[in-house]
C-alpha cells in the first residue's frame, strides 16, 4: 500500500516535470519572438525594469512552500537562459576561434611560414646593447638556418633604474644587421605611438607580457599590416590571452602568433611556471600559431632544452629563446641567456624532435 502511494507520487512528479518542460520551452519560444521584434526595432534585448516587474509579479502570487528568494533565484535562471537563447551568435564566437575558421592561420614572415606545421625558432639577444653584440648573435642565427631574429630595443623593466633599452637606435641596429644577414626582425613595442615608426624597422611587432592588456597598444597593432607576436600576460588566464588577441584581429590584423611565456604561481624554483597545457588549449580554441618562450618561462639555462622538447612534443609551432655573445655581462636577463656554443648545442639537441614537414 505504502509502496503504491510512493509510485503514484512519482508518477505525478514525472507529469509535473513534463509540464514544466513544456512551459519553459513555450516561454523560450515567446522570448524568441520578442527578441525578433526587439531586433527589428533596434531595441536592447535585456530590460532590467521589465525583469524586475516580472519577478515582483511572481512574488505577489507566491504561496509557498518556496520562499520569495528561492523563487527569484529559479526565475532569474529561466530568464537568463531565455536571454542567452536570443544572444547574437556572432558576438559569442570570437574571430580568433577555431569554430569561426577551422583551418590553421599561416603567417608568412619573409618566407618563413609560421603555422605551417614545421618548427620555427625566434632567437636573439634579450636586449639590443650594441651593433657588435647584435651582429655576433645574428651571424650565428643565420649560420644555423634560422630566419626570425629577436632583440629588445624598448625594454619594459620591473625597475625604472634598470637598463631600458636603446629605443629607436636599437631598432635601427636590428634592421641594419638583419638586412646584412637577410633575417626578419622581431622586436617589442611598448607604446602605441611608436607602432607607425616601428613599421620601418621590424618584421614582427612583439607585444610583451606586461602589455598584454594594454588595450590601446593592442588596438594600434590591430590597425597595421604587420604580424604581431603576442605574449601571455604574467597573470593572464587563457581566456584573457585569447581576448587580447581578439582586440588585434577585430581591428583587421589577423596575423597573430600567440606566445606562452610562463605565468606567475607560488612556485619559486623557476622564474615563472611554464603552462605547457596552454599550448594544446590555444591550438584547439584558436586558429593561430602558438610558440613557447623557454627563456622567460623558466629563467634557467638548465631547463631550456627539456622545456623546448616538451613544447614541441605538445604541438607548439615554434620556440623562442635568448642568445647573447657573453651572457655574464648582458645588460638584462644575464642569468638565462645562452652563449653561442650553448645555442648551437640547443639546436642540435632539438633537431632530433623538430618537424620540417609543413
Ligand atoms: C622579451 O621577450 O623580451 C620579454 C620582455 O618577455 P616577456 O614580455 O614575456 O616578459
Ligand atoms: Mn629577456
Amino acid at each position: 500500500m505504502n509502496h503504491n502511494e510512493l509510485d503514484q507520487l512519482r508518477h505525478r512528479l514525472d507529469d509535473v516535470n513534463l509540464q514544466i518542460l513544456e512551459l519553459v520551452n513555450l516561454r523560450a519560444a515567446i522570448v524568441k519572438q520578442i527578441g525578433h521584434i526587439k531586433n527589428n526595432q533596434g531595441m536592447k534585448r535585456f530590460d532590467p525594469v521589465r525583469e524586475r516587474e516580472m519577478l515582483d509579479h511572481l512574488i505577489q502570487h507566491n504561496n509557498g512552500p518556496f520562499d520569495n528568494s528561492t523563487i527569484e533565484h529559479i526565475f532569474k535562471e529561466i530568464f537568463k537562459a531565455g536571454l542567452e537563447l536570443i544572444e547574437d551568435d556572432h558576438r559569442k564566437e570570437l574571430l580568433v576561434s577555431r569554430k569561426r575558421k577551422p583551418e590553421n592561420t599561416v603567417i608568412d614572415i619573409k618566407g618563413e611560414k609560421v603555422g605551417d606545421g614545421a618548427t620555427h625558432y625566434v632567437m636573439g639577444p634579450c636586449a639590443v646593447e650594441s651593433y657588435d653584440q647584435v651582429r655576433e648573435v645574428a651571424k650565428a642565427v643565420k649560420a644555423n638556418g634560422i630566419k626570425l631574429f629577436r632583440g629588445g630595443a624598448f625594454k619594459p623593466r620591473t625597475s625604472p633604474y634598470d637598463f631600458q633599452g636603446l629605443g629607436l637606435e636599437g631598432l635601427k641596429i636590428l634592421r641594419q644587421v638583419a638586412d646584412e644577414f637577410d633575417l626578419a626582425v622581431v622586436s617589442e613595442i611598448v607604446n602605441p605611438a611608436h607602432i607607425e615608426t616601428a613599421l620601418n624597422y621590424v618584421d614582427v611587432i612583439q607585444i610583451g607580457a606586461r602589455n598584454m592588456q594594454n588595450f590601446e597598444l593592442l588596438k594600434a597593432a590591430g590597425e597595421v599590416d604587420k604580424p604581431v607576436l603576442l605574449k601571455r600576460g604574467l597573470s593572464a588566464t587563457i581566456s584573457e590571452f585569447i581576448n587580447a588577441a581578439e582586440y588585434i584581429i577585430s581591428r583587421g590584423n589577423g596575423n597573430i602568433i600567440l606566445c606562452e611565456r610562463g605565468i606567475r604561481t607560488y612556485e619559486t624554483a623557476t622564474r615563472n611556471t611554464l603552462d605547457i597545457s596552454a599550448v594544446p588549449i590555444l591550438k584547439q580554441e584558436t586558429h593561430l600559431p602558438v610558440m613557447v618562450d623557454v627563456t622567460h618561462s623558466t629563467g634557467r639555462r638548465d631547463l631550456l632544452i627539456p622545456t623546448a622538447k616538451a613544447a614541441l612534443a605538445i604541438g607548439a609551432d615554434g620556440i623562442m629563446a635568448e642568445v647573447h655573445p657573453d651572457p655574464a655581462v648582458a645588460l638584462s636577463d644575464s642569468r638565462q641567456q645562452m652563449d653561442i656554443e650553448m645555442f648551437e648545442n640547443f639546436l642540435q639537441e632539438l633537431s632530433k624532435y623538430t618537424s620540417s614537414i609543413g
